[in-house]
């Protein structure tokens, strides 16, 4: 294939959309656009979890239905939490974790995001651990820095025969939701950092088997050139994700 390891393209839902009947309608629209002559990319859509198993039924396999989150604490006294078994009872793989609005809204740090982590290993599942450097940080030319932080404490504990079940997606804040996507030459130079970081605290065969997504303002229109970067192995998508036709345009990515 063209690419050392497998793309992956993922969308992130977020607090959307408002109604099980749309979110149906979503994820059917989004199945519907992957056909044979779609890229050989690994697919998957992170959701509320109140629509995960219907969005399972409406995807039908073509596509993984992941969680947007777990709590990292078992059974218990934990008001209003979801747990790494509940989701893996379900049939989840994939689960976000360090997401920059979890970061920031919900004052999550990195040794709760790193608990997170190997809640979802320990329990066979994947992780997508987000990393990425506030704006403030971008302009004093931190952001390789801030994602040693990130990687290095969220991946604490994790064993290298357990890197097959995870990716990390690298989200400059700045990026997010703003309609701003770091130029695929910005997103390469720090994919490539975090590349090498992963080496450091592994080793070269796990740099370079890693998958290192790129997330921020990624549309129809921008994702092309994102992929031909040699360090970036696919996008985890926000808001074009929730728009059929663009998100499927983005996974038919060329
Ligand atoms: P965006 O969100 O594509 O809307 O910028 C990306 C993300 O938050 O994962």
């Amino acid at each position: 294939s063209l690419y050392e390891r497998k793309p992956f393209i993922s969308g992130n839902w977020k607090l959307n959309p408002q109604s099980k009947d749309e979110a149906v309608a979503l994820a059917s629209g989004i199945a519907g656009s992957i056909t044979e002559s779609s890229p050989d990319a690994e697919v998957a859509l992170f959701v509320p979890y109140v629509f995960i198993e219907s969005a399972q039924s409406a995807v039908g396999g073509k596509l993984s239905i992941g969680a947007e989150g777990v709590c990292p604490q078992g059974n218990g006294a934990y008001t209003g939490a979801i747990s790494a078994p509940m989701l893996n009872s379900i049939g989840v793989n994939w689960v976000l974790a360090g997401h920059s609005e979890r970061r920031e809204i919900f004052g999550e740090t990195d040794e709760y995001i790193n608990e997170q982590c190997l809640k979802i290993i320990d329990e066979g599942m994947s992780v997508m651990l987000c990393i990425g450097e506030s704006l403030a940080e971008f302009e004093q030319d931190l952001a390789g820095s801030v994602c040693a932080v990130q990687l290095k404490k969220g991946l604490k504990g994790i064993k290298k025969e357990d890197l097959g079940r995870v990716a990390i997606a690298y989200e400059p804040v700045w990026a997010i939701g703003t309609g701003k996507v770091a130029t695929p030459e910005i997103a390469q130079s720090v994919h490539e950092t975090c590349r090498s970081i992963i080496a450091k605290i592994y080793d070269d065969e796990a740099a370079q088997d890693m998958r290192i997504l790129y997330g921020g303002s990624v549309s129809p229109e921008s994702v092309d050139d994102l992929m031909k970067q040699p360090d970036i192995d696919g996008a985890l998508v926000g808001g074009a994700s929730l728009d059929s036709d663009k998100f499927g345009r983005i996974i038919n990515f060329q």
